[in-house]
């Protein structure tokens, strides 16, 4: 496939790792903010072949592992509402909230859940389905913003009235922020999110910079993406440097999508937002803007965030900080397995504890 077999090429990648063998002059922590990232290098087999003193940390960029209990449990109450139906993306389907429940077993005790594939799919539902509400599960990073605000759009011009979002979509970097500003993260630059990138573009990491003095790097998602973005890192680190890089300019720009930038920004605005595992993070998330409150599923059928416990033993909160990994949770491989999450972070395809137990550390 086009843009994506050449960069898998091994014969591309080999010079790459002895050149990233080169750039390693000293030991240095890099964390890979998002979750597509942490899954391709694990896929891939990028951490067995990577130089000594190099070490990979996993971040908090994984949606479906930062979306919170409270938010989970929100949405299984919506789900127990008559003439509701829930739309969402296949991943969050088996994250259990508090009670340990999740819309698996909603759907199992005769609640209305689709599976879909875009949010356009939903709004699709909702026509289908005139006499109930249909609620898409907003869940993720910039990425899939720009697609649910031309769903809601959409609906709003097109005059579908029983279509409705829960937004629980986050932003970057505030998260990021939150965790720089704790001392015990010693990091010394980002992998940073390609896909999020093309949406904020790569100028949203110099404010990290010019604080942190963190080399920031832009990488795609393919082998020598990865390892064209880990060279530039080793030889920022290597040289003392701190600075903003693309190594993905084939899909990011400094600007990012200004016509993706604005529709977003038309439909939602920021507020604080409650993460998995880093609590509420301010201006971290979106919610839809009072102009267009009726496509609003929080305010339709008045549902309150009631604060919630993580599941006992549990330390995905400790993993997306990148504090741990997932070998140190106790549960890792015996309570918690793929076929049997207890965390989000073993639910989810992207999921650090998925990939450490799919693929081995
Ligand atoms: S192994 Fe399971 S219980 Fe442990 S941190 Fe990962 S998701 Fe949570």
């Amino acid at each position: 496939m086009k843009y994506l077999d050449e960069f898998r090429d091994q014969d591309l990648a080999a010079p790459l790792l002895e050149e990233l063998r080169r750039a390693v002059t000293k030991p240095f922590r890099i964390m890979e903010v998002c979750g597509t990232h942490t899954m391709a290098i694990f896929r891939n087999g990028l951490r067995s072949l990577l130089p000594e003193g190099l070490e990979l940390i996993s971040g908090p960029g994984c949606p479906v592992c930062v979306t919170s209990a409270s938010h989970i449990d929100a949405i299984l109450t919506m789900a127990e509402q008559p003439k509701v139906r829930i739309a969402l993306f296949g991943d969050l389907f088996r994250v259990p909230g508090s009670s340990g429940l999740s819309l698996a077993y909603a759907s199992s005790q005769g609640a209305k859940v689709d599976i879909v594939y875009s949010p356009m799919d939903s709004l699709e539902l909702a026509k289908k389905h005139p006499q109930e509400l249909v609620i898409f599960l907003g869940v993720g990073f910039e990425t899939t913003t720009p697609g649910i605000a031309a769903t809601i759009l959409a609906a709003h011009n097109s005059g579908v009235d029983n279509f409705a979002v829960f937004s629980t979509h986050k932003v970057m970097p505030p998260p990021l922020i939150a965790l720089l500003n704790d001392p015990e993260l010693q990091i010394d630059g980002l992998l940073c999110p390609g896909h999020v990138s093309t949406i904020i573009g790569a100028g949203a990491y110099q404010p990290l910079v010019d604080k942190y003095g963190l080399a920031c790097v832009v990488g795609g998602f393919e082998p020598a993406d990865i390892l064209q973005a880990l060279i530039l890192l080793a030889r920022q680190v290597g040289q003392g440097e701190a600075r903003v890089e693309n190594a993905y300019t084939r899909a990011v720009r400094w600007e990012g999508n200004s016509r993706a930038q604005q529709m977003v920004s038309e439909i939602f605005e920021p507020v604080d937002m409650e993460w998995r595992g880093l609590g509420t993070i301010p201006l971290s998330g979106l919610a839809i803007r009072d102009s267009y409150d009726h496509f609003d599923a929080e305010k339709r059928l008045d549902i309150k965030l009631i604060p919630t416990e993580e599941p006992r033993g549990c330390r995905c909160g400790e993993i997306l900080k990148g504090k741990e990994r997932p070998p140190q949770c106790p549960l890792f491989g015996s309570r918690c397995t793929p076929g049997n999450p207890v965390g989000p972070c073993m639910v989810s395809s992207e999921g650090t504890c998925a990939a450490f137990y799919k693929y081995g550390g």
